[in-house]
């Protein structure tokens, strides 16, 4: 199976533009990137990033504040400084041993930076790889992981695999079948996620006294490091 997913790959893989470094920081940057945010978004803002921020040391002379700043519209703002902390880290000692030993970084996003950016032979499982596994049955092998990816995000979708155009699907035993979605996605409109988001934005064009803002969102904004309260006034942390 695995030859015929890198014959597909080789064919009809995506050109994304991480796809064109072996640099461990611009893997890291934009797989914290992808973590909760889709491709089509992540693009121009990756390239943003390597633009103003093209080294860990270089992130990492930043201020949280404008990192903050930088992340805006992204999404999951605690990504930002555990990247930000992140990139503090590597410039200070290295990249350690144990990626997951970073702020932010789990097994899935540490076995990405091994395997794409350092070589490693690991296969990174995020979910559209577990996907294709546990349908059709196959251990693939470390090299199959960014065709893994392509042929879950593209063909091998959640809900309605398009099982006609599946390189796999002579040998998948589960060609042809529908799902049911897992769960419905929660809505952001009206979410206490979309107040954080919005306070936020409010904090981030200027400083601001807490009393014109949502108390709870900045309780929680605080508490995740995103905000500082001073004196009554809330501000980015600097
Ligand atoms: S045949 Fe269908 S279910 Fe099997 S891997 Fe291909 S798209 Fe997925």
């Amino acid at each position: 199976m695995d030859a015929l997913l890198l014959a597909w790959f080789a064919a009809n893989g995506r050109d994304l533009p991480w796809r064109h470094t072996k640099d461990p920081y611009a893997i890291l940057v934009s797989e914290v990137m992808l973590q909760q945010t889709q491709v089509d978004r992540v693009i121009p803002r990756y390239l943003a990033w390597l633009e103003r921020w093209p080294t860990a040391q270089a992130l990492a002379a930043a201020s949280p504040a404008d990192v903050i700043r930088a992340w805006q519209g992204l999404g999951y703002n605690r990504r930002a400084l555990n990247l930000h902390r992140a990139a503090r880290h590597v410039a200070e000692h290295g990249w350690p041993d144990d990626l997951t030993a970073l702020p932010g970084v789990g097994r899935y996003t540490a076995d990405a930076v091994a395997s794409f950016a350092l070589g490693h032979s690991v296969l990174p499982v995020d979910t559209n790889v577990r996907r294709v596994q546990e349908r059709t049955g196959h251990a693939f092998g470390p090299e199959s992981g960014q065709a893994l990816m392509d042929l879950g995000a593209t063909i091998c979708l959640s809900r309605i695999p398009r099982c006609g155009v599946c390189p796999l699907a002579e040998a998948c035993p589960s060609r042809g079948r529908r799902y049911e979605p897992l769960r419905k996605q929660s809505r952001f409109e009206g979410s206490f996620r979309q107040r954080r988001a919005q306070t936020l934005r409010l904090v981030s064009s200027s400083a601001r006294p807490v009393g014109e803002l949502d108390a709870e969102a900045v309780a929680a904004l605080e508490r995740d490091g995103l905000v500082k309260l001073n004196e009554g006034v809330v501000a980015l942390p600097v």
